[in-house]
């Protein structure tokens, strides 16, 4: 017997096959009518037993989560919502699921109950839906790459170097924690560590890739990335994924084109290929704003505001030209803002990012040309000598979702600005050998994976489009 998903049986279904499916019992109704799910795709099939066929004993035992095998017969259905189903022959209970205990059942959860069971979780349509655009997207960023001559370089995850500070570190080590050994002054003495220097998981692939880069022409990085910021936010993670594209003799603007072709890939991708679960989610929202005040309500709904991204281009817009749009916007001069806009040359909040994308310019923005000094050092420093060749992709309800600049290229210039924020050049020696050697005009950007998803399934919260998150206080499955 070859062995059938869902997904492939509703696609090409067949009047009068014979099949096998197994899967897991999302309903049982009227002892009859068993909606089941094997995770292939957002329906269920139904699976129509006579009871005079099956024991009470078995019938009792096919309740919600519980995994069977079904054979039977493929028949047109009668019912709505469907147009075939499987008029059931046999009937093999797999794994029982006691109600009592299960806590998955066929009604409405909140997200933050389900949130708690994420071990169980991806059995939920939301879930499954969620993790199934989340893989075609993963695919997508890899089919974008690969069709445009990218090659896909992993850097590591256990590094010496913290990328410009990216972010605050968590340590690796295998030194004991009591009685660790000390240098005479009272300092660890990492010489004794695994790797006989103190070593932290990435914040960033970027000082790696450039090196790729610089050789190969153009890569990508997309692993995981790790943060020890105690930032509870709803779109902070301290283990997210991260897609870090990096280009020798592009400079800023082909940077910006680049984000921007390469977001509108990912979108149109899922919206090919997940409209089921798109459909769902949309709907999923759509009851969600309704309970919300009419003010609070989004203008788009999902699937309309996936289109308008991908059919319109980015706004782009200097850091320069953003100030004094703010200093004029109504909620700075009403001080609605939490952080006020005072001068140029402050760093923009969240709240400023998404007055600019979603009351300004009602679209994603790139911002560019920041103030040198609120960006990293491996910046491109331009001729005004006061900003750098940075950049910020913008998106509605998401804020900041990819951040990139032209790098510095300059070999003395790179110097002098490392010694500026305090980074001994001779640490990152391995970095400036490229300056060094054959330098030339490049770029790159980081792109986080998991906003993206949170952008493209409209769910609010970053915890909800990753199988298990990391947070703060949260290390749990
Ligand atoms: P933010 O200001 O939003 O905290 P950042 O400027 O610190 O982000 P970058 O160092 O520029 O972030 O990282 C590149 C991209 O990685 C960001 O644009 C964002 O999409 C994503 N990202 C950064 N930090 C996190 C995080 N803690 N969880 C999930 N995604 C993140
Ligand atoms: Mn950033």
């Amino acid at each position: 017997m070859p062995k059938n998903t869902i997904s492939d049986t509703l696609k090409n279904q067949k009047i009068g096959e014979v099949i096998v499916l197994k899967g897991w019992v999302r309903t049982f109704r009227s002892n009859r009518f068993i909606a089941l799910n094997d995770g292939s795709c957002q329906s269920s099939i139904q699976c129509v037993v006579d009871f005079n066929d099956f024991s009470d004993d078995l019938l009792k035992r096919i309740t919600t989560g519980s995994s069977i095998s079904v054979g039977g017969e493929i028949v047109p259905s009668l019912g709505s919502g469907q147009s075939v189903e499987v008029k059931v022959k046999e009937l093999q209970m797999l794994g029982d699921c006691p109600p009592e205990t299960y806590p998955i059942q066929p009604k409405r959860h909140s997200l933050e109950f389900l949130r708690e069971k994420a071990n169980l979780r991806m059995r939920t349509s939301t879930f499954s839906a969620v993790m199934r655009i989340r893989h075609v997207a993963a695919f997508a960023v890899h089919d974008f790459f690969n069709k445009n001559g990218f090659f896909y370089l992993n850097t590591p995850i256990i590094t010496t170097s913290d990328a410009e500070g990216a972010g605050e570190l968590f340590r690796v080590t295998t030194l004991p924690f009591d009685e660790t050994p000390r240098n005479e002054d009272g300092s660890i003495n990492y010489e004794l560590d695994f790797f006989a220097k103190p070593t932290n998981l990435t914040v960033s692939g970027q000082l790696e890739g450039e090196l790729g880069a610089l050789a190969l022409g153009k890569i990508y990085t997309f692993g995981p990335t790790f943060r020890a910021e105690n930032s509870n936010t709803t779109r902070h993670l301290s283990e997210f994924w991260m897609i870090e594209p990096e280009m020798a003799f592009y400079d800023l603007s082909d940077n910006m084109d680049l984000a921007e072709d390469l977001c509108k890939f990912i979108i149109k991708n899922v919206l090919e290929k997940s409209k089921d679960d798109l459909n769902f989610l949309n709907t999923r929202l759509l009851n969600e704003e309704k309970n919300k005040p009419k003010e609070k309500r989004s203008e788009f709904e999902l699937i309309e505001k996936l289109h308008f991204v991908i059919d319109n281009s980015f706004v782009r817009c200097s850091y320069t030209e953003a100030i004094d749009i703010l200093l004029k916007s109504k909620p700075n001069k009403k001080g609605k803002f939490e952080f006020p806009i005072t001068e140029w040359g402050v760093d923009l909040q969240s709240e400023h990012e998404r007055y600019l994308v979603e009351k300004h310019f009602k679209s994603p923005v790139i911002l560019f040309d920041y103030p040198a000094n609120i960006k990293a050092f491996y910046m491109r420093l331009n001729e005004d000598g006061k900003t750098v060749r940075a950049m910020d992709v913008l998106f509605p309800g998401i804020g900041e979702i990819a951040g990139g600049s032209q790098r510095e290229e300059r070999h003395d210039v790179l110097v002098e600005k490392m010694k500026n924020v305090g980074i001994d050049p001779e640490h990152l020696d391995w970095y400036l050998d490229t300056r060094k050697f054959g330098t030339c005009v490049h770029s790159g950007f980081g792109l986080g994976f998991e906003r993206l998803v949170q952008f493209v399934t409209g769910m609010s919260n970053i915890r909800d489009v990753i199988p298990f998150p990391r947070t703060p206080g949260n290390a749990e499955f």
